[in-house]
């Protein structure tokens, strides 16, 4: 997975992906975005597909996500990345379109458009980050906020009986005919992390091959609204979202 890079005598064993820009990034430190993004820019170094591929950024802390690709890209409105994917794609087949959605984002304000690119199938990547909260506006609740989590709008922890439960969207979505991979991975540690890039590979490959519709969740951390270090933070997923959200495929018609 390593990019090696050849300077003089020596070998630089990583190096930032061709396909990753120089941008600064805008996320806070120990936040899972930046290593999703730059897994992404790997996947498509690894895959050759930089020409064709184009980004589709969300709005949300990746509303930016525009910056970080060597590639094409769009920033739509919020929840709307899965029926702009769909447009993109439908359009020139030949692409390779990736929407890369929150959890508000994604699970909630493009509910619709979430199921719907998922049950018509279309050959498209999508990316769902879910961090339990609405990071960007200030850390209010998500769909996918726990029982009993707070937030800047459930100062007393979230309450089932006023704000419903959190959301399996994936697993939803894994109940749909039409989708070919639907997975949960997580980047708390190493191995989750290799874990994760093989996954997204995984669904890149499958849009590559014309195989059809893939969602990759990842499980990833909010330090800043959490009022967590990043250490306590990936202790937190590891010991406590998990229970919650489940990792593993829950579709894999490969
Ligand atoms: Fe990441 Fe949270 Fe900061 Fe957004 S607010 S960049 S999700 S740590
Ligand atoms: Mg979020």
């Amino acid at each position: 997975m390593p990019v090696s890079v050849e300077k003089g005598n020596t070998v630089q064993t990583f190096a930032r992906p061709r396909s990753m820009t120089e941008a600064r990034s805008t996320y806070c430190p120990g936040c899972g975005h930046g290593i999703l993004t730059r897994i992404i820019a790997q996947t498509i170094d690894e895959l050759g597909i930089a020409e064709r591929t184009i980004a589709i950024a969300p709005v949300g802390c990746a509303v930016f996500a525009y910056r970080w690709y060597r590639c094409d890209s769009m920033q739509v409105a919020h929840g709307r990345a899965s029926a702009v994917a769909t447009g993109a794609k439908r359009a020139n087949p030949n692409l390779i379109v990736f929407a890369y959605q929150g959890d508000g984002d994604f699970a909630s304000i493009g509910t619709a458009e979430s199921i719907h690119a998922a049950n018509r199938g279309e050959n498209i990547t999508v990316l769902f980050v879910n961090n339990q909260i609405y990071g960007m506006t200030g850390g209010e609740m998500a769909p996918t906020t726990l029982v009993q989590q707070k937030t800047t709008t459930t100062l007393e922890g979230r309450d089932p009986r006023l704000t419903g439960y959190p959301i399996r969207f994936s697993e939803m979505i894994a109940q749909l005919e039409a989708p070919v991979y639907v997975t949960r991975q997580a980047l708390y540690d190493v191995k989750h992390i290799l874990e994760a890039a093989k996954a997204i590979k995984r669904a890149f490959t499958n849009q590559v091959e014309g195989k059809g519709y893939s969602l990759v969740e990842v499980l990833s951390t909010c330090p800043t609204n959490w009022r967590m270090t990043p250490l306590e933070s990936n202790r937190h997923v590891s010991e406590v979202v998990t229970k919650v959200f489940p990792l593993g495929d829950l579709v894999n018609r490969g």
